[in-house]
Order: structure tokens, then sequence, then C-alpha cells
């Protein structure tokens, strides 16, 4: 195959060949031969002259062309142009034409077949004495084959390019794709462990608040760890309890965190829908479908899960929250762990509470019973001793209770106890102890108080109690009377078998002078003093 180089050379050559060999025809009149001479070539060679056109084609031309003569001497030659290529064609043969520079270009010449070949053609003038243009030598060589080998390497070179850049484009495609899904692993990755992590203080605090909660003996102090925990445990909610008050009518706020905004302090139950349904209740901002009456905070979405307690529901919990949005799931999942969590230890603490009440106080009257008494005296006989303060005993027996069952029924004598023990508890200071001593016998204690004041308290008592009017099923049941026996420390012992067998002695003097009176014990024997003795004086 031919270089396009080697090609202008092989026709540069033609041309200065032909040239000469019309210079040479020219100068020696040897046109014959040298017309043998270039019909022989096997390029097309011309010649032209600047005014009237090609006036020689050597047999190449006609061969290729099919054209005859006619058709080509003068301007007949474009015609052999493939349309394509003619106007540049013959713009360019124009310029060249008019300045003289030589003529080169390629164009696609028609061959007999009917086809086009491509073609190199080159030109050059020859000039006479003047420098003016006689003539112009042309050739062209056929180019085709390199011209289409070309294209064909071209189309080649095209396709391969377009399929390494297919190639390329889809390795960079396939990279951004991969590089994304890292990115997005990546972040998976991230949001997993922050998620993660945060399960796992949630479940630490969670099982922390459990073990405090445990601790526990009061239902106020579950609710300071509730409120103390809760922000730990969910850092991103606010919230409330609510409980209960004594009459089931509303609910009081009982606990408060991170400054949850709620419009009262206490509401109805039917505000409330975890109430109303027995279950959690979800309200997302803006949704006004069920909202609940105790809440406000349409920014925000809140829950309110109903607080149980051995299956009775005792208040809610609600929670806020802080940022707007939705409710994690996570969330709403161990919420109702917290709620249990809860209500679990609020109903232990009440059991525990219940079970504390069974072993001090009695049943009937809730007021400590004997076995506590026993304790507590104990206790504050040597309080007083130790302070050497005084300290009061009242022993106190309902007058004729027998005749008050016997005439009304047990259940009438059972409600006077209680009317008794609430009076008594109502007639004495917080720091005194009311205790049932057994049947419808009383013992009071009176911590600091001496004898006077002692006396005068039983006497307070005796007076007012009998102006106590006890219902029973809509009638008065009549006046209680009651009999008390009065004994002091120091005067009377200083401790509780002392006192209280002195106490007895009074009361039952004081039945025994009537009744409905308060008796003083008489004072206590002083000890003998000591005599020396004297070991083997002929004693027994
Ligand atoms: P006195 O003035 O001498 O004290 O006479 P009394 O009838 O009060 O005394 P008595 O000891 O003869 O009777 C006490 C009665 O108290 C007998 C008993 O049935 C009654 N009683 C004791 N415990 C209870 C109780 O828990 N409920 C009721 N309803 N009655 C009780
Ligand atoms: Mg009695
Ligand atoms: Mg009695």
């Amino acid at each position: 195959m031919l270089h396009a180089s080697s090609i202008y050379g092989v026709v540069s050559a033609i041309v200065a060949i032909a040239a000469s060999a019309v210079a040479l025809i020219t100068i020696r009149h040897a046109r014959k031969t040298h017309r043998s001479l270039l019909a022989a070539l096997p390029q097309i060679v011309w010649t032209a002259t600047p005014g009237s056109g090609v006036d020689y084609c050597n047999r190449r031309w006609y061969e290729l062309t099919g054209f005859t003569e006619s058709q080509t001497l003068g301007w007949g030659w474009p015609d052999a142009l493939h349309p394509d290529d003619r106007p540049v064609a013959l713009e360019n043969w124009e310029k060249c034409r008019l300045s003289g520079e030589p003529f080169e270009m390629e164009y696609r010449l028609l061959n007999a077949a009917g086809g086009f070949r491509w073609h190199l053609v080159r030109a050059t003038p020859m000039r006479d004495s003047s420098d003016a243009i006689v003539k112009w030598f042309g050739a062209c060589a056929d180019i085709d084959d390199q011209i289409r080998n070309q294209q064909l390497l071209e189309e080649q070179v095209r396709q391969h390019t377009a399929a390494l850049m297919e190639a390329n484009s889809l390795l960079q495609s396939e990279m951004r794709e991969r590089t994304l899904a890292q990115q997005e692993l990546n972040q998976q990755n991230d949001r997993m462990v922050r998620e993660l992590t945060k399960r796992s203080n949630r479940a630490t605090n969670l099982a922390k608040m459990a073990e405090l909660l445990q601790s526990c003996t009061e239902v106020k102090d579950a609710f300071s760890v509730v409120a103390g925990m809760a922000p730990k445990v969910f850092p991103e909610l606010r919230g409330a309890v609510h409980l209960f008050n004594a009459s089931r009518e509303r609910l009081e706020m009982a606990a408060l965190w991170e400054d949850c905004t709620l419009p009262d302090n206490a509401f109805g139950p039917l505000d409330c829908w975890a109430l109303r349904t027995g279950h959690m209740h979800v309200v997302l901002a803006g949704d006004h479908s069920a909202e609940c009456g105790h809440v406000t905070s349409p920014d925000h979405s809140y829950i309110c899960l109903p607080l149980l307690a051995h299956g009775e529901a005792i208040g809610i919990l609600h929670f806020q929250m802080i940022d707007t949005g939705e409710v994690p799931q996570p969330v709403l999942f161990t919420v109702n762990m917290f709620a249990e969590q809860v209500g679990l230890s609020v109903a232990n603490i009440r059991l525990r509470e219940a079970l504390r009440n069974q072993s001090i106080r009695d049943p009937l009257t809730g007021l400590y019973n004997r076995r506590y008494l026993e304790e507590m005296l104990g206790r504050e006989t040597r309080r007083a001793v130790r302070a050497e303060q005084g300290l009061g005993v009242l022993m106190l027996d309902l007058d004729h209770f027998k005749k008050f069952n016997d005439t009304y029924g047990h259940e009438a004598g059972d409600t006077v106890l209680r009317e008794t023990a609430s009076f008594l508890l109502k007639s004495v200071r917080a720091e005194d102890i009311v205790c049932r001593f057994g049947g419808e016998e009383f013992l009071v204690i009176l911590p600091v108080a001496d004898l006077k004041v002692t006396q005068a308290r039983a006497e307070r008592i005796r007076s007012k109690l009998r102006e106590l009017t006890v219902l029973h099923q809509g009638r008065s049941l009549g006046m209680v009377t009651v009999s008390v026996g009065v004994a002091g420390l120091p005067r009377h012992g200083t401790t509780p078998k002392e006192l209280i067998e002195a106490a007895d002695a009074a009361l039952y003097r004081a039945k025994k002078e009537g009744r409905d009176r308060v008796v003083v014990a008489d004072p206590a024997p002083q000890a003998a003093p000591a005599q020396p003795q004297i070991i083997g004086m002929g004693q027994p």
C-alpha cells in the first residue's frame, strides 16, 4: 500500500515528467513520440490552457471515465467529478488558475462502470518569458484503494474508539455506582452504629432504672426515679406521669421532665385516649384525628400509655418529641417496656406497702396493732429516759360495749370501733401513737408529754367521745363512753411493762368507780433502800 506522501511524490513526479515531456515535445517537436509515452502511463495526465481549458488528456483518462474527447476537451472535465466534490474542486481550480499557484486536491472521478474512484490531482503552471501562464500540466493518481483503506481504518478506529468509550463510560458508571453504594453502605454502617449505641444506652439506662425502682419503698420515690431516668432512656422525649386521685375522678401530675408542656396539671380520665382504649396512643404532629384533651402541642408528635398495676390503670405516662418529626420505631418499642416496668414497680411497692401494713396494722381500724405497739413503746420509753423527758400512756376501754353488739349487731359494733379509731387519730398530735390494744381497748402513747398534759388529753378525749354520733345503716347508735387509765413516765415506771400495767390498773379503777371517767394510776411504790447484809452472823 502506498502512503499519501509517496503518492504525492509520484504524482508530482508524473506532473514533472509530463511537463518536461510536453516541453520536450514543444521544443523538439517530437510530439508524437511523447504522446505515446504519456499514453502508456498508468496515471491520468492532462494539459490545459488558461483560456480555453483542457486541451489534452492521455488515454488513461478516456479509459477510466469512458468520456470521449469532445466531452472532455474545453471545459467538460468537471462532468467527471463526483457531485459532492465538484463545487470545491471548481472553486480551487479557479483560484489556482487566477493566482498561478499549483493546484492540488483529492476528489472522486467517474469511471466507465458508472462508479467513482478517489484520485489525487496535481497541476502546475508553465510560464513564458514574461511570466504569464501559458499552460497547465496535471496528473491524477488513483488513490481510491488507499482512501477506502484509510476510511476502513478510520471506521475501525472509530468503532474501536466508540467501543472503548462505551466500555470506559460503563466502567465509569460502574465505578460511580460502586462509590455511591460504598458511600451508602458507610452511611448505613454509621447509622447502624449510632442506632446500636443509642439502643445499648437505652437498655443500660432501662436496666439501671429497674434496679433503682426495685429499691424504692414509696410510690413518690419511684416517680422521682422515673423523672430522673426517663430523659436518659429517651433523650429525644420529654414527658410526665399523671396518677388517678383517690376518687379516681381526676388524674394529677406525679412527675414531669424536660419541661414537658401541658395545659393543666390535672385532667379527667376521658381526656386521654390511652385510658379510654387501654392501649398506647400515638399522635403524629399535625394529625387531628384523635387528639388527647390534656395535650396542646400539635407541632410535636406524642405518645400516651396507660400505667397498669395488677392489671388496673393507675394513671398515664405521657411522652412528647422534643424535635418535630415522627417518633422513631425503636422508641415506640421501648416506651411500652418502660411503662410496663414503671407499672410493675408501682404494683410491687403497693404490694409491699400492703404486706407491711398487714404486719403492723389492725385490719379493722387501720391503727397500729399490739405487736407493733410494744416495739414502739420500747423505743419511745428508751428515748424518753435518755432525753430525760416525760411520756404519757392512755389505756382506753369502751364502756358496755358488749351491749352495743347485742343491741345493734356485730357489724354496728365494728362501725363504732372504726369511728372511735378515727376520732382518736384526730384527737392527738401527729407524733402521738394510737394502737388497738385488743377488742374494744385502745392505747395511746404521747411522747414528751408530762402526766398533767396526758391527763388533760385523756379528759378531753373522754368528754368529746360522748359527743360522737355514730351512724350505722342510716340510724344513730347512741352515745359511746369510754373509761381511761392514765400512766406517765417516769412517775409510774420507765419500761413498757410498768407503764402498761399502771395504766391498766388505773383503767380497772375507772371501771370500778362507775365508768366514763379518767383515772390516773397510783404512783409506783418506791423501792426500799437496800440493807447491808452480814454474811455468816448466825442467820439461816
Ligand atoms: P366494760 O364497760 O366493763 O368494758 O363492758 P364491755 O361490755 O365493754 O366489756 P366486755 O369485756 O364484757 O365486752 C367486750 C366486748 O367487745 C365483747 C366483744 O364481743 C366485743 N368485741 C371485741 N372485739 C370486737 C370486734 O372486733 N368487733 C365487735 N363488734 N365487737 C368486739
Ligand atoms: Mg374490755
Ligand atoms: Mg369495755
